[in-house]
């Protein structure tokens, strides 16, 4: 079975309480971020829209939501003697990447982000974003890439390290 179609087989199964299938009004607006409900989809608004937006329908997006929770859908954990040494270049991936996705859907957000004893610990609201950036470090940087989705819900665990030789 490719990877692929066991991602889907895996992600159809688990329960998701944050993006779940209900509905909202068209035209709806995060009361957070200011993205807009359209046919199914959280969107930003082009910039002419956002001036006239008068939605009286205000619902927190899912990523609004998990931040308010602080509920990740992703967590990607970076460490290893080589992120202390290419620290620097390796946030500033991560900021590029954080940005893109940021710009291509409104649920793609970071939550908080934590370093410690040489230790970065990222929280994000889509599971999809988190595996985008583990996978984007070990395209970059080699080293060794784990990813774990959870069994229940919709959660994914990114587990990115190198050592120096
Ligand atoms: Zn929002």
């Amino acid at each position: 079975m490719s990877s692929s179609r066991k991602d889907r087989l895996i992600r159809e199964k688990i329960h998701d309480p944050y993006h779940e299938s209900r509905k909202y009004t068209d035209g709806a607006m995060c009361p957070g971020c200011s993205a807009i409900y359209q046919s199914g989809h959280w969107l930003w608004p082009k910039k002419e829209e956002a001036q006239n937006i008068t939605s009286a329908d205000q619902y927190l997006c899912p990523a609004c939501k998990r931040i308010r929770d602080k509920y990740p859908a992703g967590v990607v954990v970076l460490e290893g003697q080589y992120l202390d040494r290419r620290k620097d270049e390796i946030l500033n991936l991560i900021d590029r990447i954080v940005q893109e996705q940021g710009y291509k859907s409104p649920l793609r957000k970071v939550i908080d982000r934590d370093e410690n004893k040489g230790r970065i610990v990222i929280n994000v609201t889509d599971d999809h974003m988190a595996r985008h950036l583990g996978e984007s470090i070990y395209r970059a940087h080699k080293g060794d890439l784990k990813i774990k989705y959870g069994e229940e819900t919709r959660f994914v665990r990114v587990y990115w390290s190198r050592d120096l030789p």
